[in-house]
């Protein structure tokens, strides 16, 4: 285990959020295999079937739910102590360090600070009664995800995303084995960018091999959530801030994304 996170005696600490009835830890063992694109159209989708729901986005470093939601622009505040969060919606809260900082900054921060701002995260914004809360955690098993499992405790559960070649998966084993570790639920494993159909032709391509997500989940007995195909309009509604499953709605990558989602047992 980490020093940072030993130094920071957190041991036991999860009181401030019972007013949360699920909470749900979106991890990858890589960066860019499409975990903040998932916690932003998982959150949206959740708040689509009535739900109050919140997303919070725990990468310090590099803060993606800013851009895929179109908050860009927005700054958070405070009152009476307490943090009022951005919404999308009506019933989507979102927050993120991205709301306290300029785009190009870069945060230099150790572990227990991380910690503390995660802490407050947790804590001090005013989420009210949430059914969902869906954390976007940056890649990886260092101390934000240490931090959050430590923070949110018991019956936190988690989605690992991956992509289907060998060297993402490899680094997926380690984030089950830190769920196990830090006994986290975890639902399953999402193997995004698995296949491109070209809309013209109709040929499947397996860009970055196929099913390796589903073997890797079998192997370590976690359950596969399925696979989301690639698709270049994620990218264009991603930078242009709009949830993808909003945007589109009848694509094979929609069609999977609201089927896994839909599938969850949450
Ligand atoms: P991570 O959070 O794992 O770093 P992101 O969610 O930021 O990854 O995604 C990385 C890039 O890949 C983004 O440009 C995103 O729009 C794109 N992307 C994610 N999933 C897909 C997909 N299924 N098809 C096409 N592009 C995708």
């Amino acid at each position: 285990m980490n020093d940072a996170f030993k130094s920071v005696k957190i041991n036991g600490e999860s009181q401030g959020n019972e007013n949360i009835k699920e909470k749900i830890l979106v991890m990858s063992g890589k960066g860019g295999v499409g975990k903040s694109t998932f916690a932003a159209n998982l959150a949206f989708s959740l708040a689509l079937r009535n739900k109050e729901v919140g997303l919070l986005d725990i990468d310090m470093h590099g803060p993606s739910i800013p851009r895929i939601l179109g908050l860009l622009d927005e700054k958070v505040y405070g009152e009476e102590g307490s943090i009022v969060p951005t919404k999308y919606r009506k019933n989507l809260k979102v927050m993120s360090v991205g709301f306290f900082t300029e785009a190009d900054d870069a945060i230099i921060w150790r572990g227990p600070m991380k910690h503390n701002v995660i802490k407050q995260f947790i804590n001090d914004v005013v989420w009210d009664e949430l059914d969902y809360m869906v954390i976007d955690s940056p890649p990886g098993t260092g101390d934000e995800p240490l931090s959050i499992a430590q923070l949110l405790g018991k019956g936190t559960k988690a989605i690992i995303v991956t992509t289907p070649q060998d060297l993402a998966l490899a680094d997926v084993r380690k984030s089950i084995n830190f769920c196990k570790q830090m006994s986290l639920e975890v639902l399953g494993v999402v193997e995004n960018m698995s296949g491109f159909v070209c809309p013209h032709c109709g040929t499947l391509t397996e860009i970055f091999k196929s099913g390796g997500g589903r073997r890797m989940a079998e192997e370590m007995n976690v359950p596969f959530l399925g696979k989301i195909p690639i698709d270049p309009k994620v990218v264009e509604y991603s930078d242009s801030g709009r949830p993808y499953i909003e945007a589109v709605r009848d694509s094979e990558t929609a069609k999977a994304l609201n089927e896994i989602i839909s599938n969850l047992d949450v």
